[in-house]
């Protein structure tokens, strides 16, 4: 089967914006199980050679910060499952959150291989408020635009370089 690469991060920080960049028209299923708290949507990507699935984690988000946390926290578990791979998506507009520490603290203790990606980074002058994710205790991020295509390049070597 092919490797699995999952996204994960809080609601709006551009999750299912860049899932349809990796996949470009290559979705796969729409995933309608009954538990809906389990949704998630798949796609097939490729990158240097290397055939993955994707899936955008975000599928349902409910309002309300406790609710968002709830599902953020049970996207992470989800990821952790099924992922051999995962990105975990931050947002450098509202910089680093106390719920993107929450779901960092969850995937730190997967174990699995995490790429940070900083979306949002729509020009070079944002490139110096992605540092502080340095904290996060991943390894260096990845500076990303979902709205430009800049930076995607970068994040899927990352992501590649781990299957
Ligand atoms: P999700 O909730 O994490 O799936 O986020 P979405 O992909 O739905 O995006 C949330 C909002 O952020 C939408 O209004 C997008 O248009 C916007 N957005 C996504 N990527 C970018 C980006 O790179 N730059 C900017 N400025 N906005 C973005
Ligand atoms: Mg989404």
């Amino acid at each position: 089967a092919r490797p699995v690469v999952a996204i994960v991060g809080r609601p709006n920080v551009g999750k299912s914006t860049v899932f349809n960049r990796m996949i470009g028209d290559r979705l796969a299923i729409v995933e309608d199980k009954p538990g809906i708290t389990r949704d998630r949507i798949y796609g097939t990507s490729e990158w240097n050679g290397k055939a993955f699935s994707v899936i955008d984690t975000g599928g349902i988000e409910l309002d309300g910060e406790d609710m968002m946390l709830k599902s953020i926290r049970m996207q992470a578990e989800l990821a952790i499952e099924e992922a051999d791979v995962i990105v975990f998506m931050c947002d450098v507009k509202s910089g680093l959150t106390q719920s993107d520490e929450e779901v960092a603290g969850i995937l730190y203790r997967s174990g699995k291989p995490i790429v940070v990606a900083i979306n949002k980074v729509d020009n070079m002058g944002r490139m110096n408020d992605i540092y502080e994710f340095y904290n996060l205790g991943f390894g260096d991020p990845i500076g990303i635009s979902g709205s430009h295509g800049s930076g995607m390049g970068d994040l899927l070597d990352a992501v590649v370089k781990e299957l």
